[in-house]
């Protein structure tokens, strides 16, 4: 196998390391590959569960410790996943039976710039033999990039797998491309939006309707009422009215008061 101009810019271990990892698992080098010569089908994707990712980046490289990875949704990793930042993710077939799954994910910290490219090898039951990305910490085998193509494996997995999911349906129902990131440290991204695109996410994982059940808040000249206790004062106003009526006009003659508008 010829080495690609990716190969040839690694400093000698890295190199070796790399030829090594391709020649045993892969029979060619992704870095070669067109974004055509991979399959977008679900079907094809090997089958990655939370085990085989705690596994793989637990066990086999400590790239977290157990209980980070309990505590996975606060991760870099499944942010970065949850955030729409895996990208183009398709599939190829590997050696002994294996798949490979190349996606691009973006930087964490520098805005503008190309994405990375970030592949990993596993098995069709899911077990992670390999990987790697082509940021600086991507050599030692897993950084976040790694972890968050794995989360958007499994999260296509378990798309796959729900029983009411057709065919139509089951196109990616991934988090959007984010194409801006904005330009801060990672540390300083604001993540709380991921939140809500989680619960897209879960509902599109479990077939269900991608419609929000919302709350529709009362609002006062605009201004949303947010806290439970004024949601409470909503749901309750008529009754505490009267009781506050009932305690003011023993002290005050003729008190009445009138609805906020509230209700
Ligand atoms: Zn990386």
């Amino acid at each position: 196998m010829e080495d690609t101009d990716y190969v040839k810019q690694l400093n000698e271990p890295a190199r070796h390391r790399y030829r090594e990892k391709i020649t045993a698992h892969i029979g060619y080098d992704p870095y070669q590959l067109k974004k055509s010569d991979f399959s977008r089908d679900l079907s094809d994707l090997p089958a990655v569960e939370a085990m085989d990712i705690t596994s793989y980046l637990v066990l086999h490289t400590s790239y977290y410790t157990a209980s980070q990875m309990k505590a996975y949704k606060s991760l870099e990793a499944f942010n970065y996943f949850v955030c729409g930042w895996v990208n183009d993710l398709g599939t190829k077939e590997a050696l002994n039976k294996c798949r490979l799954v190349f996606a691009r994910v973006n930087h964490s910290q520098r805005s503008g710039e190309t994405p990375l490219k970030t592949w990993i090898v596993a098995k069709e039951d899911g077990e992670v033999v390999t990987a790697h990305c082509n940021c600086m910490a991507g050599l030692s085998e897993s950084c976040s990039h790694v972890g968050a193509v794995l989360f958007a494996i499994e999260a296509g997995v378990k798309m796959r797998e729900t029983a009411s999911c057709t065919t139509e349906k089951c196109k990616w129902l991934m988090p959007s491309h984010v194409k801006k990131i904005p330009a801060a440290p990672v540390a300083m991204i604001d993540f709380s939006s991921a939140k809500s695109k989680r619960q897209k996410l879960d509902d599109a994982i479990a077939g269900r309707t991608v419609e929000k059940h919302t709350f529709q808040r009362p609002t006062v000249q605009g201004s949303k009422l947010e806290r439970g206790s004024e949601r409470y004062g909503c749901k309750y106003e008529a009754t505490a009215r009267k009781q506050y009526e009932v305690v003011q006009s023993l002290h005050h003659q003729g008190f009445s008061c009138k609805d906020s508008g509230f209700g």
